[in-house]
Protein backbone atom coordinates (compact mmCIF):
# COMPACT_ATOMS: atom_id res chain seq x y z
CA UNK A 1 0.00 0.00 0.00
CA UNK A 2 1.54 3.57 -0.87
CA UNK A 3 0.90 6.47 1.50
CA UNK A 4 1.10 8.80 -0.56
CA UNK A 5 2.14 12.39 1.52
CA UNK A 6 2.92 15.01 -1.17
CA UNK A 7 0.72 15.81 -4.17
CA UNK A 8 1.57 14.08 -7.53
CA UNK A 9 4.46 16.10 -8.72
CA UNK A 10 2.10 16.58 -12.17
CA UNK A 11 -0.20 18.55 -10.13
CA UNK A 12 2.65 20.81 -8.38
CA UNK A 13 4.11 21.68 -11.78
CA UNK A 14 1.14 22.64 -13.45
CA UNK A 15 0.39 24.97 -10.31
CA UNK A 16 3.83 26.40 -10.77
CA UNK A 17 3.23 26.97 -14.56
CA UNK A 18 0.31 28.84 -14.36
CA UNK A 19 1.36 31.19 -11.29
CA UNK A 20 4.78 31.53 -13.61
CA UNK A 21 3.24 32.89 -16.78
CA UNK A 22 2.08 36.28 -15.45
CA UNK A 23 5.42 36.64 -13.88
CA UNK A 24 7.39 35.99 -16.89
CA UNK A 25 5.31 38.57 -18.88
CA UNK A 26 6.09 41.33 -16.37
CA UNK A 27 9.80 40.00 -16.48
CA UNK A 28 9.70 40.37 -20.17
CA UNK A 29 8.17 43.84 -20.08
CA UNK A 30 10.97 45.31 -17.36
CA UNK A 31 13.53 43.93 -19.60
CA UNK A 32 12.03 45.17 -22.52
CA UNK A 33 11.23 48.75 -20.57
CA UNK A 34 14.05 49.28 -17.95
CA UNK A 35 17.28 48.26 -19.35
CA UNK A 36 16.90 50.97 -22.37
CA UNK A 37 15.80 53.25 -19.53
CA UNK A 38 18.60 52.60 -17.10
CA UNK A 39 20.81 53.33 -20.63
CA UNK A 40 19.20 56.66 -21.54
CA UNK A 41 19.69 58.04 -18.38
CA UNK A 42 22.64 56.93 -17.76
CA UNK A 43 24.43 58.74 -20.60
CA UNK A 44 22.08 61.33 -20.59
CA UNK A 45 23.83 62.62 -16.82
CA UNK A 46 27.31 61.17 -17.55
CA UNK A 47 26.71 57.60 -15.45
CA UNK A 48 28.80 54.52 -16.05
CA UNK A 49 27.27 51.28 -14.81
CA UNK A 50 28.79 47.91 -14.87
CA UNK A 51 26.15 45.63 -15.54
CA UNK A 52 21.98 45.76 -14.68
CA UNK A 53 20.38 42.89 -13.48
CA UNK A 54 16.44 42.43 -13.15
CA UNK A 55 15.43 41.15 -10.06
CA UNK A 56 12.46 39.73 -8.57
CA UNK A 57 12.10 40.88 -5.03
CA UNK A 58 10.38 41.96 -2.07
CA UNK A 59 12.89 43.95 0.05
CA UNK A 60 13.61 46.57 -2.43
CA UNK A 61 12.90 48.48 -5.76
CA UNK A 62 16.71 48.57 -7.05
CA UNK A 63 20.23 48.41 -5.75
CA UNK A 64 23.75 49.33 -6.38
CA UNK A 65 26.77 47.27 -5.71
CA UNK A 66 30.08 48.53 -5.26
CA UNK A 67 31.34 46.75 -8.64
CA UNK A 68 28.81 49.11 -10.23
CA UNK A 69 26.47 46.37 -10.87
CA UNK A 70 22.54 47.87 -11.04
CA UNK A 71 20.07 45.21 -9.88
CA UNK A 72 16.00 46.58 -10.82
CA UNK A 73 13.15 45.17 -9.33
CA UNK A 74 10.41 44.01 -12.47
CA UNK A 75 7.71 44.88 -9.68
CA UNK A 76 8.71 48.66 -10.86
CA UNK A 77 7.02 48.41 -14.18
CA UNK A 78 3.32 48.51 -11.72
CA UNK A 79 4.46 51.99 -10.87
CA UNK A 80 3.96 54.96 -12.45
CA UNK A 81 6.47 56.02 -15.29
CA UNK A 82 8.47 58.85 -13.16
CA UNK A 83 8.35 56.49 -9.72
CA UNK A 84 10.32 54.87 -12.38
CA UNK A 85 12.44 56.30 -13.36
CA UNK A 86 12.94 58.02 -9.92
CA UNK A 87 14.40 54.70 -8.81
CA UNK A 88 16.66 54.39 -11.40
CA UNK A 89 18.63 57.93 -10.90
CA UNK A 90 18.30 57.14 -7.55
CA UNK A 91 20.57 54.15 -8.34
CA UNK A 92 22.58 55.84 -10.58
CA UNK A 93 23.14 58.65 -8.07
CA UNK A 94 24.33 55.52 -6.42
CA UNK A 95 27.56 55.13 -8.72
CA UNK A 96 28.91 58.55 -7.48
CA UNK A 97 27.89 58.28 -3.59
CA UNK A 98 27.55 54.65 -2.30
CA UNK A 99 25.47 56.15 0.82
CA UNK A 100 22.34 58.38 1.87
CA UNK A 101 24.44 61.11 2.85
CA UNK A 102 23.88 65.05 2.06
CA UNK A 103 25.53 64.99 -1.48
CA UNK A 104 23.71 61.82 -2.71
CA UNK A 105 20.62 63.67 -1.39
CA UNK A 106 21.28 67.43 -2.92
CA UNK A 107 22.79 65.13 -6.68
CA UNK A 108 19.75 62.88 -6.91
CA UNK A 109 17.34 66.61 -6.47
CA UNK A 110 19.58 68.18 -8.69
CA UNK A 111 18.70 65.43 -11.35
CA UNK A 112 14.91 65.48 -10.62
CA UNK A 113 14.35 69.48 -10.64
CA UNK A 114 14.09 69.67 -7.03
CA UNK A 115 11.62 66.56 -6.74
CA UNK A 116 13.64 64.43 -4.97
CA UNK A 117 11.05 64.50 -1.56
CA UNK A 118 7.89 64.64 -3.59
CA UNK A 119 8.74 61.34 -5.33
CA UNK A 120 10.58 59.98 -2.57
CA UNK A 121 6.97 60.24 -0.37
CA UNK A 122 5.27 58.92 -3.56
CA UNK A 123 6.91 55.88 -3.71
CA UNK A 124 6.40 54.99 0.23
CA UNK A 125 2.68 54.60 -1.01
CA UNK A 126 3.79 51.52 -3.16
CA UNK A 127 4.50 48.26 -1.40
CA UNK A 128 6.29 45.85 -3.43
CA UNK A 129 4.71 42.63 -1.66
CA UNK A 130 3.98 39.15 -2.82
CA UNK A 131 1.58 39.35 -5.58
CA UNK A 132 3.09 42.39 -7.35
CA UNK A 133 3.31 45.88 -5.86
CA UNK A 134 0.34 47.57 -4.50
CA UNK A 135 -0.42 51.11 -3.68
CA UNK A 136 -1.37 51.46 -0.01
ZN1 LIG B 1 19.74 54.06 -2.03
Amino acid sequence: MIIRIFPPLRRITRRRRRKAVPDEALRAEAKAWLIPRLATLAEKYGFTYNKVFIKNNISNWGSCSTKGNINLNMQLMRLPEELRDYVILHELCHLRQLNHGAEFHALLDSLLGGREKELRRELRKYHIGINGASAS
